[in-house]
Formats: C-alpha cells, structure tokens, sequence
C-alpha cells in the first residue's frame, strides 16, 4: 500500500505533469473563482464557490461571522496545523457623486489609480451590478504640465449619466463597491495573467493541497485547517480573527510577493526575486525558524526551487496575524513570486503554483503530531 500510495505520489506531483493540479476540473474551479468577484469584506459569494471546490476533500467546515471559511481534515485532533490564503481582493468605494453625474472614489484596500484610466469597472449598486469606466482626458486635450498624472483626487468613473440624480436612480450611493472589470488568461502557455490572482491564486492552491491529500489517501496525525481568510488587503483582519478563534499550534501561509526583475524596479533595494524560480521563502521575526528549517528541508528533498528574502518587522501579510496572536502561533510564509501586482495585470508562473502545492503537500507530511517548535525546554 505504502509503495503503491509513493509511485502515485511520484507520478502526480512530477513536475513534468500538470495533469493533477490543472486537469480541466481544477481549471474551471480556477476561472470561475477568479473571474468572479471578491472585494473586501464582500467576498461571501466567491467563498461559498470555493468551499463547493473543496468539500469532496475536508470532513468538516466552518464559516466566521465576517466570512472567512475554514475547511476541516481531522477535525477531532487536538494538534491544529493551519495552511491559510486569503480570500479578498483590492477594490473602490464610490465616495462622491458630482452634479454632472462623474464618480469619484475612496480606495477599499491598495488599489492604484495611476491604473485607473480607461479600465471598466462593475459597480455593485443597490438595483444590481452596474458597469462603467475611468475616464481621462484625451491625449490631444492634455497641455503638456497642465494635467497631473491620475490620482486619487482626479480620477473618476463615468456611468453614463448626466446628472447626480441619474446616478442615485441607477441603484449607485455613496459606499457602494467597485472593482475592475478584467478576466484570468494565459500568457505563453507558462504564465497566469489577471486581477485578483492575490490572492485568489493561495486559495486554488491549498485547495489544491486538500485534493491532493485526499486523493493519494494521505493521512495526517493531526487537525488540518485549511482556511480562506478575508480582508487581508485592509490589515490583515479576517486573519487575525480566525487565528483567535482557532488557536493553531502551527500555520503556513501563502501570500504573493514581488518579482524585481522587470524594467523600472530598483534590485538593489527590493533584492532579486524572480517568476519561475519557486516560491520565496522570507527571514523575519514572524516567521519561525524552526519551521522554516523544516520546510527549505522539504525543498531540497524535493528538488523544489526556493528564493531566500529578508524581511524587516512586518512580513505584510497574514503571516503577521498569525504569529503575534493567541500566544504566538508557529508561523511560516511561502511567497509566490508576481509581476505587476494591484494591477489587472497580475502574473505567475504555472510552475511556481505548482512547486507552491508540491512544498506544501510535501511539508505537511513532515509535521509531527505534537510538533514541539520551542528552541529549548
Ligand atoms: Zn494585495
């Protein structure tokens, strides 16, 4: 059984083979997940969508008052390991509506409005999703010093109407939520393009990491919670809610973090990290060392490709809410490198997904019962 369940292993997380982890069921989920919507703190429809892709492979869930879901195997085991992404994604708030019927807007998380014109955006109105655009002033109207560059004061969304009145009767008010109007695609057959894929992305694969799981009959000697957390984009919050709540003893996050080697970004400063070179694996005080030893382990047992990064006091993602809450959980990050991010044009590498999955599937099996991550006793 042993050898049978090993050659299955082998054969399924082969980094040769995609079949697994993008065979068309897995991509539909993908699609359907990121070209839906998730704004903050409104991403209760898109993870009712998630959990559906997940249930085959959990015994038992759980859903927060502020929507974060937790997906459950082994959920009678007292030892509570906890892989986490979030579930949220950046979008706007319309904070002011102008007698001519323009929009101007508030950010809802790190949304960027040196992107903002000319994107189509969904307004989720009080009558249903209203479409419309950021306008800008055309290049031949533009005297040259005359127009400052887009920003949160000057950019504005055009809905098709001419008056402040019109606006309210479309179903639009004040604190309704917005986000760009964009689609997943592929690029060069190695790449995934889009919105949101932060972090949506996290959320495919620790779903991916359950499925794999449950299907080679993988199982683990303590509770696994796989949970898909909210409003990450504003502080971390539906982290540090459900970190209370659960009280893990151990919790590896996936987050995306920034590949440097595009034109325009400084290396010296950011460091170097690139797309398709796996995932990278930070040093901060939040992240445990004893932990990490074990999952950069895991790596090089597995030929999976790592990138190291120094990271000051905060690591910027739940990774943070994790390790300073409920007494200090044992806490771990793994970054998958993205170009472009907080725009719709956010891309990863196949590969790097894939050896995201792999160094979880893999660090898992590794974990003991009980894990005793103190350095002394
Ligand atoms: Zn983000």
């Amino acid at each position: 059984m042993q050898a049978l369940i090993e050659f299955k292993i082998n054969n399924i997380i082969d980094m040769s083979d995609f079949s697994l982890v993008y065979d068309k069921k897995s991509m539909d989920f993908l699609y359907e997940y990121l070209n839906n919507y998730s704004p903050t703190s409104y991403e209760a429809e898109n993870q009712k969508r998630w959990l559906e892709y997940l249930k085959p492979y959990i015994d038992d869930y759980m859903v927060d008052n502020y929507g974060t879901v937790v997906g459950i195997i082994n959920p009678e085991a007292e030892y509570k390991v906890v892989i986490e992404a979030h579930a949220d994604e950046i979008s706007w708030y319309v904070n002011y509506i102008d007698d001519d019927g323009f929009i101007y807007v508030k950010r809802n998380g790190g949304s960027d409005p040196m992107i903002a014109p000319s994107k189509r955006v969904k307004i989720w109105g009080r009558k249903g999703v209203v479409p419309g655009v950021f306008g800008w002033p055309a290049i031949h109207l533009r005297k040259r010093g005359k127009l400052d560059p887009p920003a949160l004061e000057n950019i504005f969304i055009d809905v098709g109407a001419k008056s402040k009145e019109e606006v309210l009767e479309m179903g639009i008010h004040c604190g309704a939520v917005i986000a760009f109007d964009d689609e997943l695609s592929e690029m060069n057959d190695k790449y995934f393009v889009g919105r949101a894929l932060d972090n949506r992305i996290g959320g495919f694969m620790i779903a991916q990491v359950a499925r794999l799981l449950k299907e080679n009959g993988v199982k683990l000697p303590f509770g696994l919670y796989i949970v898909n957390a909210v409003m990450e984009e504003v502080g971390l919050r539906g982290a540090q809610m459900i970190a209370d709540n659960l009280k893990p003893n151990v919790a590896i996050i996936t987050d995306v973090g920034h590949d440097t080697t595009t034109p325009l970004i400084k290396t010296k400063e950011e460091g170097e990290f690139a797309v398709d070179k796996g995932p990278i694996l930070s040093y901060a005080p939040a992240i445990h060392n004893k932990l990490m030893d074990i999952i950069m382990e895991t790596a090089r047992e597995n030929d999976i490709p790592y990138q190291e990064e120094a990271l000051s006091r905060s690591t910027g993602t739940d990774t943070d809410a994790f390790a300073f809450s409920s007494g200090g959980i044992v806490s771990a990050l793994l970054s998958l490198p993205l170009r472009y991010m907080h725009t719709t044009v956010e891309t990863v590498s196949k590969k790097d997904v894939l050896n995201i999955i792999k160094l979880y599937y893999f660090t898992l099996q590794k974990i003991e019962n009980n894990h005793d991550f103190r350095y002394f006793s």
